[in-house]
Formats: structure tokens, C-alpha cells, sequence
């Protein structure tokens, strides 16, 4: 059934606009597109109060020790209290709003679980009596993404994953191991494998990264990949060059990958896929179930590359993607919000130690203090159209910004 499942849902945030040609005219006589490429559809969605993204930390621990990874992981599972408080803040957030949206990070969000599974079965049963959408995903190892929680996960409306191999096994365990040194390949394309069983609708944007070292290594996960998915649509592969994102670990990074290398090596290795896939087509055409492999693989989800992004939370679905669309990072957006572990609130995924990225803390009523003039700093590149700010808002942000603290009731900023 895997084929048959729509990427474009009618539900999908995606649909509460849809991509136009740029000389369109919007019903009031303005044009679609506003300079740069982006479209007023776009910057609505990103402005919108009817819209509230959360990117919740419930845990900064990880069970992996990643080689490259810029964080630190001292703050532990998101307390008590702060649980409640992001249950009351949504409370406060149900009126007039049309699109709840969670992302999760972490640290890994799964070796907290039980936090994600009970504020999401709060924000569903809150959604659903007040009519309003509900989704989110997680930014997750996968480590201890068996079927059942998985099903459950979905079940919530938690139905986007994304899950980085950095390469076919050896490749892959000598940059991601367990925090005890043991190398993490098997048990995540495992459950991949078992994610690819279930028979239900999800997406998982398999991240690969690429490194000097294991381009001719990822030659062997595109067939095995191929080989093991099938074409099936729900999921999809995004090339990311590994890079320094700071931290200790951002240092043991030599000699990256730039982006214009990224987009030269990425197109042979999608060919190689392309290749073993027509190949395991043309070996199941007379004994496959119709929906094994796809029709056609052309058909299988390419996430358009965002030149502008620094890095982000989660990729964006394929099924929310409007080509053509410029890039605007989350953080950028007044209607997304970053609540780490501790309560504290910020804006980028990357940025955890740097004082712009700290605006603010959630109250334990669920109300939220912020620091006016370094949230507004975080919308330089909405403002002004500048697709470079836009898609990475903090390289625009000057280092000293004057605070300013105020009290914010929870209907939108
Ligand atoms: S502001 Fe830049 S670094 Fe931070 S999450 Fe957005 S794209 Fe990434």
C-alpha cells in the first residue's frame, strides 16, 4: 500500500495555501510573489497567529556520542513542572488558532519519551475539542524507535521523522556511536525497516551525510537503501554536508564538504539509487505485489535544497515543500517558539549557548516572559525580504542587542 499513500495530504499545513506562478494575481489585485521569490502565502503562514509551531527538548542528554555534534548535553529531562506549563500555555493558545504544530529535538527527544508521549496525547485530545489541526515530528537517532512506540507516535499525530545514517554500517559507526562507544547502525536501519512494515501513513527524511571520506561507502547505502525501500514514498533521502556546527565536536571536522561539492557528489549517488531501483524493478516485474516498488522513480520525494538554511531542527516534510519557494527558518518565524528542557525559551536549534538565542523563559502558569527586543531581533529577515536572513535569521542579528523584559499572556507575539 506504501504507493498508495498521498504525500500532498489535503490536511497538510501545505494546503492552507498553495503554490502559485509568479505573475499570478491574488484575488485583491496584488501579486502573489513579493520580492525574492517569496510568496505572500508563505510569509502568512510564517506571521500567522491561527499558527503555532512548538520545537520541544524534552530531554539535552543524548544516548549517542555523535564525534561532530556541537552540543553539550548538561541539561537533563525536562521537569515536572515545565511539562505542565507548556500544557497550560497551549491552553491558552487553543482560541482562534487553526494549526498546532510540535517539533521535537533533543539532545535525543526519545530517551525521553514519556515526555513526548504525554504532551502530545495533551495537545491531541486538546486540539481535537477545539477543532484544531494538530502535527508534529521528531528530530530523532532512532535508536529506540521500535514498531510500538512508532504506532503510537503516529497515532498522536507525531508521523515525521528524521533519521540521519552518516553511511553503510562501518562508515556510519565510527563518527555515531553510543554514549558507551558501540557503533548504532544496525539497530537504526533496523528499525527503519520495521517503520517501513508498518502499514501506515508517516514520512521520514532519511539525512545522509557526506564527508570526504565516505562518498564511495554511500555508493553501497544507495543500493542497500534502494534495495531494503523500494521506492516506497513515505521515504525520502536528504544530502546534508556535514559541517561545523560548533562545539567540541564541530572542531574534529576537517576539510568539510563545501555546498557546491554537496550538490556535484549528490547527483551520482541519487543516479546509483535511480540504477538499483530500475534494477529491482525490472527483476520484480513479473512476481511483485503492484505496490512494492514504485511506478515510476521519478516519483519519489527529492527535498529541494535549501541554499540559505544554516541548519534546522527537522527537515520539512516533502508533502509541505512548494518548489521554488525560498527557504525561511523557523526561527524567523513569530509564530515558532524553541522551549529547551529547562523552561528557558529561544528561537534556533543550533545557537544553544549564544545569549541572543535565549529570549525568554515559560512561566509556570504557562504564560511566557520575554525579552522584546531580542524575540523582534529574531524577524530581521521576514522584514525585509532578505532571503539570506530569512533562511538563517542569526547571521543577522548583531552580537550586543539592548533587553528590554516583558510579560507575555499567550495568544501570540
Ligand atoms: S537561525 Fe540559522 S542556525 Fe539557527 S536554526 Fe535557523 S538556519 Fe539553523
Amino acid at each position: 500500500m506504501n504507493d498508495e499513500l498521498a504525500i500532498d495530504e489535503p490536511n497538510s499545513a501545505a494546503s492552507l495555501g498553495s503554490a502559485a506562478p509568479p505573475e499570478e494575481l491574488a484575488p485583491d489585485g496584488l501579486p502573489v510573489t513579493l520580492p525574492n521569490g517569496f510568496t505572500r502565502r508563505q510569509i502568512a503562514e510564517a506571521i500567522s497567529p491561527r499558527i503555532q509551531e512548538l520545537i520541544l527538548l524534552p530531554t539535552e542528554k543524548c544516548n549517542f556520542r555523535c564525534t561532530y555534534c556541537y552540543e553539550d548535553f548538561e541539561l537533563g529531562k525536562m521537569s515536572e513542572e515545565t511539562q505542565r506549563a507548556i500544557e497550560l500555555f497551549i491552553d491558552k493558545r487553543m482560541e482562534g488558532l487553526e494549526l498546532l504544530k510540535f517539533s521535537w529535538f533533543g539532545g535525543e527527544p526519545l530517551v525521553a519519551k514519556d515526555v513526548v508521549l504525554r504532551l502530545s496525547r495533551y495537545a491531541k485530545q486538546k486540539c481535537d475539542e477545539h477543532g484544531v489541526k494538530f502535527q508534529g515530528g521528531l528530530t530523532t537517532n532512532a535508536y529506540v524507535l521500535d514498531q510500538a512506540l512508532a504506532r503510537e507516535l503516529i497515532s498522536l499525530n507525531q508521523d515525521f521523522f528524521q533519521i540521519t545514517l552518516d553511511g553503510w554500517k562501518e562508515a556510519h559507526d565510527v563518527l555515531r556511536q553510543r554514549a558507551d562507544g558501540r557503533g548504532t547502525f544496525d539497530v537504526i536501519w533496523n528499525n527503519l525497516l520495521g517503520l517501513k512494515a508498518l502499514d501506515l501513513k508517516f514520512e521520514v527524511c532519511v539525512r545522509i551525510h557526506v564527508r570526504r571520506d565516505n562518498i564511495e561507502n554511500l555508493e553501497i547505502l544507495m543500493r542497500e537503501f534502494a534495495l531494503a525501500f523500494q521506492g516506497d514514498k513515505r521515504f525520502y533521502l536528504d544530502f546534508q554536508h556535514l559541517r561545523d556546527m560548533g562545539g567540541d565536536g564541530g572542531k574534529t571536522i576537517e576539510n568539510p564538504v563545501s555546498y557546491l561539492e554537496l550538490i556535484e557528489i549528490e547527483a551520482p549517488l541519487r543516479a546509483s539509487y535511480h540504477q538499483a531501483l530500475r534494477a529491482l524493478r525490472g527483476n520484480l516485474a513479473n512476481s511483485s505485489p503492484p505496490n512494492i516498488v514504485s511506478d515510476t522513480t521519478a516519483s519519489i520525494p527529492v527535498l529541494v535544497k535549501a541554499k540559505n538554511s544554516g541548519e534546522s531542527a527537522g527537515s520539512q516534510r516533502a508533502s509541505e515543500q512548494v518548489v521554488g519557494e525560498p527557504y525561511i527558518c523557523y526561527a524567523g518565524k513569530p509564530n515558532s517558539l524553541l522551549i529547551r528542557s529547562n523552561g528557558r525559551i529561544g528561537k534556533c536549534t543550533v545557537a544553544f549557548y549564544d545569549d541572543r538565542n535565549d529570549i525568554g523563559v515559560l512561566l509556570p502558569d504557562g504564560k511566557l516572559s520575554l525579552d522584546k527586543a531580542r524575540l523582534n531581533s529574531w524577524f530581521n529577515g521576514i522584514e525585509d525580504l532578505d532571503e539570506a536572513r530569512a533562511g538563517c535569521p542569526i547571521g543577522g542579528i548583531a552580537k550586543e542587542i539592548k533587553t528590554h523584559k516583558v510579560a507575555f499572556v499567550g495568544k501570540s507575539i
